[in-house]
């Protein structure tokens, strides 16, 4: 066929798990997912990964594995969205339409928006969960002392806990491996502070002063110099006219508003952005911060020009954490609101309320559950809450964690069960 009644963009996490609730709900729906991929990954693990206590190998299955049954796989990339035609264009397959269209094309890694990022990477004392946690886990072992820089970008990023998890970990390992009392352990973000949700915010200072953590806010990454091991910052917070380098780290500024340090370790976020098939696309919001992401409604996730198209997962701007466990709540209500089209009843009252979700792991066998909605308000699983304090460290959170969420993935979320 090359007409389908709904048509998914990506069949990563956002997609599978909306393909599978629509044919839970609906058998006769014809429903395709354009996936160039044959991997799909559990990118949650990587953090584990990258501290070396997890298998990197048993964070993909093929992506044929992940299809629900029914549901059409065209191995293509999707190049160009046509709305006023109901068209996506391919790669290689060429044209297909669509009644229905949902955009699941996650985020993507922007390395051209650090300078001297992409060399970076390539030198052994770089790494990113985000690209490669295996490398990660190799530079914690190669790791003999000196700083060690961990850092995020200015734009939104999946899973905004990610860069401090590995941090928490690193401090951990480098304790036990004796190193931790020759080094210095930074973390420096553009943000005014390390989490924006204040339930959570105490405990996690707390584990920042425990671990002797050097934060620097408002410090943004602009240029790493690798064949100098330095990482250059912009500093964000205007007006602030005195800056005091802090020996210890010999942290130097360069100009008016640049500090640079030097690093014996990096580890970082790459810049996200919008794939180009959605940035170059009508369908992208046009100006401000959010520009070039997915438009859409932030309780509907309805397309906001475009009544037939919606967003799901980390494509969409929304201003709330981009997570897998955003996903879990978005798509029973864009299956909800798509299922009322089609069947042309009442538009359903279903609302997405912004719940997205962030396990910090503050160490081996410690974590925090910090789970949050629109607006920085704290939220909860009802479920979760009912039994443990989520905003303490606790060990039956890391064993959700490494063990409980996993299994609920693969065996529950893709398959459209919760
Ligand atoms: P993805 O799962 O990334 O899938 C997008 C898919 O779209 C991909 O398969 C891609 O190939 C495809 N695609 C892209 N462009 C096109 C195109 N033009 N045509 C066709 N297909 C296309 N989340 C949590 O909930 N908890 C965590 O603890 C957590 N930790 C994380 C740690 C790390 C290091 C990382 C990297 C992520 C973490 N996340 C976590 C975030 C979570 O993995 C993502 O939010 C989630 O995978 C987003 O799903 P998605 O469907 O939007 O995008």
């Amino acid at each position: 066929y090359t007409h389908y009644h709904v048509l998914i963009i990506g069949g990563g996490t956002g997609g599978i798990m909306l393909a599978a609730k629509l044919r839970r709900e609906q058998k006769h729906l014809r429903i395709a997912i354009i996936e160039p991929s044959k991997d799909h990954w559990y990118q949650p693990a990587w953090t584990l990964v990258g501290a070396g206590t997890y298998d990197y190998p048993d964070t993909r299955r093929s992506e044929a594995s992940v299809i629900p049954e029914g549901v059409t796989w065209l191995q293509d990339l999707a190049t160009e969205i046509l709305p006023e035609t109901n068209t996506v264009r391919t790669e290689k397959s060429g044209d297909y339409n669509y009644d229905f269209l949902v955009v699941a094309t996650g985020a993507k890694y922007d390395l051209d928006g650090i300078e001297g990022l992409r060399e970076a990477l390539k030198t052994p004392n770089v790494c990113s969960n985000y690209i490669d946690p295996r490398k990660t886990w190799g530079v914690l072992l190669n790791f003999k002392g000196g700083n060690a820089v961990f850092t995020q970008p200015t734009t939104p990023i999946k899973c905004g806990g990610a860069p401090q998890k590995i941090m928490y970990l690193s401090d951990d390992y480098f304790r036990k491996t004796g190193v931790r009392g020759k080094s210095n352990i930074i973390f420096a973000t553009p943000g005014s502070t390390i989490f924006g949700v204040k339930e959570f915010l105490g405990t996690l200072q707390e584990v920042v002063k425990r671990k002797e953590i050097i934060v620097r806010t408002f410090y943004s990454p602009v240029r790493i110099d690798s064949a100098r091991n330095e990482i250059h910052f912009k500093r964000m917070q205007p007006g602030e006219q005195v800056f005091t380098p802090d020996e210890r780290l010999q942290e130097r500024s360069e100009g008016a508003d640049t500090v640079v340090i030097p690093y014996n370790m990096l580890h970082l976020a790459p810049p996200h952005v919008a794939p180009d098939v959605v940035r170059n696309s009508p369908l992208a919001v046009a100006e401000g911060p959010n520009k070039g992401w997915l438009d859409v409604d932030m309780h509907t996730l309805q397309h906001k020009r475009y009544s037939n198209i919606y967003g799901v997962g980390d494509v969409s701007a929304l201003p709330t954490g981009k997570t897998g466990a955003a996903i879990r709540k978005q798509a029973p209500v864009v299956a909800a609101h798509l299922l009322a089209q089609i069947s042309h009843k009442r538009q359903s009252d279903k609302k997405y309320e912004g719940y997205s979700s962030c396990p910090f792991i503050t160490g081996y066998g410690k974590m925090v559950l910090a789970e949050f909605k629109y607006d920085n308000l704290r939220d909860s699983d009802p479920l979760i809450s009912k039994f443990v304090d989520t905003t303490k460290e606790q060990y039956s959170m890391w064993l959700l964690k490494k063990y409980g969420l996993p299994w609920m993935y693969w065996n529950l979320m893709l398959k459209g069960i919760m």
